[in-house]
């Protein structure tokens, strides 16, 4: 078994800077695929669900927006802590408070010019800390059937387009599962064929930071 942490050995180790005009094409391609996909979300949300993770998740991304100024001129660490607090304080649900400690941790992993090597080791280690909060594992129909796939695959040396194609695969991956954890659960059997909200979510923001570094 390889642990979250386990990167390629063979990937380049070059600095990715990104500066203030990049960072805040990121925040804002991030916060707009989210927003502009909200009903989406509580479609799916309302199948196995309460309905509300398009609501949460557009509160909270509405609130980065409204900050973009202030977040892009951050460095990169603060930038991703500025936005994980957005997320804890405004998106609440359970999706909140994760989606909120997977960026918090982010920006305790990543330097202001993380390398690829570094970047795909930071993105593991806040994916461990989403699982520690969410005491949660990858099979439960979560935000992590698409998270830890997506990191599986850049941490192999994928390039954008195939991180991309891995995360729209696991999102689908997630309609036959059945949900052992977060409200889905409570529907056992039923949960089954519907995909999880959160894993949808999930693949348009990793799908929206791969068109972002798409062009290289
Ligand atoms: P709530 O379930 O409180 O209404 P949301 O609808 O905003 O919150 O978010 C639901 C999503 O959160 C789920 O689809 C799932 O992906 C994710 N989720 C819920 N609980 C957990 C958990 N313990 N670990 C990981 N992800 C979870
Ligand atoms: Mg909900």
């Amino acid at each position: 078994m390889s642990s979250a942490r386990t990167v390629d050995s063979r990937l380049e180790d070059k600095a990715i800077a990104l500066d203030e005009t990049r960072r805040r094409r990121l925040v804002s391609a991030i916060a707009c695929s989210v927003i502009e996909r909200a009903d989406e979300l509580t479609a799916l949300d309302a199948a196995i669900g309460d309905g509300d993770h398009g609501a949460n998740m557009k509160r909270g991304f509405e609130a980065v927006l409204q900050d973009l100024d202030a977040l892009a001129a951050m460095s990169l660490p603060d930038l991703l802590k500025g936005v994980g607090m957005k997320l804890v304080t405004k998106v609440g649900g359970a999706s909140g408070p994760l989606y909120g400690t997977l960026f918090l941790a982010l920006g305790k992993e990543l330097s202001d010019a993380p390398s690829r090597a570094t970047a795909a080791s930071g993105f593991g280690g806040a994916i461990a800390a989403v699982k520690a909060r969410g005491k949660s594992d990858v099979g439960q129909k979560t935000m992590l059937d698409v998270l830890q796939p997506a990191f599986e695959a850049f941490a192999a040396g994928g390039d954008a387009a195939r991180v991309r194609e891995a995360t729209l695969l696991a999102a689908d991956g997630t309609i036959p599962m059945r949900a052992t954890r977060g409200r889905a659960s409570f529907l056992g059997e039923r949960s089954v064929g519907h995909m999880d909200p959160g894993a949808r979510s999930a693949s348009l923001i990793i799908c929206a930071v791969c068109d972002e570094f798409g062009g290289g």
